[in-house]
């Protein structure tokens, strides 16, 4: 297999290779070598390590795929058994879940507005009829709409969870089956738009990346979920993405992109760590159940509207309340968990005797590449924190790490700390 050498090279160049290699951070002795780098103008030579491949480059951008294949990683010795402590969901089939709320919103407009337009063409002595007969069955409407109204409240109730790790209580509406049956289809429909990209599990990158995963997890058996999830590496060879995420079934996907940006083992380890958190916490889970409850409570508000307001003012006001809604509570959730994750992510690293304080280096790395001033102003807008946000929020987090590391018997980091080295490197321009 030919590889194209893409990126490091002529960092690697300026450097000078370490005599002697800590096996703990090794991961493996294949491809990840270490050098020391020499820091600053002074006698300090910072150790760091690079995944070299044979002819010294790290990435291959136009490698073509042989087989569309991954593992899944041993780790598993439990088979599919999932623990399942919460009550039971509702057993719709996943593909209905994944229409059933463009079609509720749907099914509510063309309602409200039929109700307007049977309305108008009602006679005025029928319309009388109407609004007496309502009148006088008022008590027996209210009460129907209160039953709904205490089954939805029910319904919130029962799906209560507290979660395991951060304590914090959620409305979960799925159960683990049906977000892995939707994970399942999400996957498919990756794959095939990353056709001819994946690389395949005999790839020395894929093997590398699938080391540093393999190392997070074994560190955090500890945990449940850990133990019970089938986890899996999907690395789609795109440089230009810079990115990684993860389904809800334990699928994690890393593109090239993101390989390129990390510049140690410990900071693609802290990446790793917080695709992991997001399954562990059941975030998306949490976000369909949240959105899912969403267009149910808007169901009878969107029959109101579409049936007392000509199209066009209903269609401004739902616009306005959707992006309302989405502005105030969706998108601060979605960055609440991203902050989540950030967090328990740090703790699983720290458990895996990673560098730590690379996590802030790395998001410091991330905002010197990018229009730092336009990420500040849209962060509110965003799905995710900015990165300065995420930086500063990690650096709050990095004694409590610390601490987690000491305790786990991890050796001392390097008295050199790589936030100060990321920020020398950026303010020289060097990275
Ligand atoms: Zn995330």
């Amino acid at each position: 297999m030919e590889i194209v050498a893409v990126s490091f090279k002529s960092l690697i160049k300026s450097m000078y290779p370490c005599h002697s290699l800590v096996p703990h951070n090794r991961l493996g002795n294949v491809s990840w070598q270490c050098y020391y780098r020499k820091y600053n103008t002074s006698q300090h030579y910072i150790r760091q390590y690079y995944p070299v491949l044979r002819n010294g480059g790290v990435l291959c951008p136009q490698v073509k795929s042989q087989r569309q294949t991954f593992v899944h990683f041993s780790v598993n010795n439990a088979g599919n058994r999932y623990l399942h402590t919460s009550s039971p969901k509702c057993a719709l089939p996943p593909a209905l879940l994944l229409f059933l709320r463009p079609l509720s919103k749907f099914a509510a407009i063309l309602f409200g507005r039929s109700l307007r337009m049977w309305w108008k063409k009602l006679p005025a002595d029928k319309r009388l009829f109407m609004l007496e007969a309502f009148r006088s069955h008022r008590y027996l409407l209210l009460g129907l709409g209160a039953s709904i109204g205490g089954g939805i409240c029910y319904f919130y109730i029962t799906h209560l969870e507290v979660d395991p790790l951060t304590k914090r209580e959620r409305f979960i509406a799925f159960s683990d089956d049906q977000m892995k049956a939707m994970a399942k289809i999400e996957q498919e429909a990756m794959l095939s738009k990353f056709h001819g990209c994946v690389l395949p599990a005999s790839h020395p990158v894929y093997k590398e990346v699938a080391k540093v995963a393999m190392h997070i997890l074994e560190s955090n058996m500890d945990i449940d979920k850990v133990k019970h999830t089938n986890w899996s590496l999907i690395v789609i060879n795109s440089i230009d993405d810079k990115n990684a995420f993860v389904l809800p079934n334990g699928t994690i996907f890393i593109f090239t992109g993101m390989l390129t940006v990390c510049n140690s083992i410990d900071q693609l380890g802290i990446i790793i760590s917080h695709e992991v958190a997001h399954v562990l916490l059941s975030h998306m889970a949490e976000q369909m159940s949240r959105l899912h409850l969403h267009e149910l409570l808007m169901i009878v508000p969107i029959i109101i509207l579409w049936a007392l307001f000509p199209d066009g003012v209903a269609m401004f006001s739902q616009w306005l309340s959707n992006l309302f809604v989405n502005t105030l509570v969706h998108l601060p959730f979605s960055r609440s968990v991203e902050s989540e994750a950030d967090e328990v992510g740090l703790q699983l690293a720290a458990k895996a005797c990673l560098d730590v304080r690379e996590a802030s280096a790395f998001w410091e790395k991330m905002k010197s590449l990018s229009d730092s001033e336009s990420e500040e102003v849209i962060e509110f807008l965003s799905t995710h924190p900015a990165y300065d946000t995420r930086k500063k929020f990690l650096d709050s987090k990095v004694p409590e790490a610390m601490k987690l590391r000491e305790k786990c018997n991890c050796p001392a980091l390097s008295p050199l700390d790589p936030r100060t080295i990321i920020k020398t490197e950026i303010s020289r321009k060097i990275l």
